[in-house]
């Protein structure tokens, strides 16, 4: 235990994802030493990030506006929805410059050991986008592991009765993983090669 401030810092580092204890320490000590300004400026963007961005009105995706940047793009294809389950998946697909589309963030993905069912996630607000009919095509791209397979399962059946093309993205993705570290090339060969769900 450290004295005061220095012991708080390290406990909130500690709350992050992925920082255990020990790297949380290793972390307040590079920031005690660091630079005042450096550590001014990290300081600045964690006020504005939560100020500043919000969640896409539209699609759930992170936004600076209303909507975000892929939403109010005019030259994309409304006919499509990729569905995926956090915002880093939205980058690396558009990384892939495969898809044109719009994109819908679930916020996760079902997992009954955390808790999370199909209430906790965006798909109510997924349901109310494709009833206006312009939506042809849904492609399902949550991660291929258990959680997110079982997503994609409960929204195929969710989508098929509604008369859609519904696609998962094609095998080959390195199983148990996540979307995002996937390489450009085979998420982007995931994309071209999708199947469809709806037999
Ligand atoms: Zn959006």
């Amino acid at each position: 235990m450290y004295e005061g401030v220095v012991q708080d810092l390290i406990d909130e580092l500690g709350r992050l994802p992925g920082v255990g204890p020990k790297s949380a320490q290793r972390i307040a000590f590079h920031l005690l030493q660091a630079d005042p300004a450096d550590v001014q400026r990290l300081a600045h963007v964690l006020t504005e990030v939560k100020t500043r961005v919000r969640f896409c009105e539209v699609c759930g995706n992170v936004a600076e506006e209303a909507r975000c940047r892929v939403c109010r793009d005019p030259r994309r294809d409304v006919s499509v929805i990729c569905v995926v389950e956090e915002s880093k998946d939205v980058v690396a697909i558009e990384r892939t410059r495969e898809f044109r589309g719009r994109y819908h963030v679930l916020g996760g993905a079902i997992s009954p050991m955390e808790g999370v069912g199909p209430d906790d996630l965006r798909m109510r607000e997924l349901l109310s986008r494709l009833s206006d009919g312009e939506v042809q095509e849904v492609i399902l791209a949550t991660d291929p592991n258990l959680e997110g397979e079982a997503t994609a399962t409960y929204l195929a059946r969710l989508l098929r009765p509604m008369g859609l093309r519904v696609t998962r993205l094609a095998s080959g993705l390195p199983v148990g993983g996540d979307l995002e570290y996937a390489d450009e090339v085979t998420l982007g060969r995931a994309f071209a090669g999708r199947r469809s769900l709806d037999a």
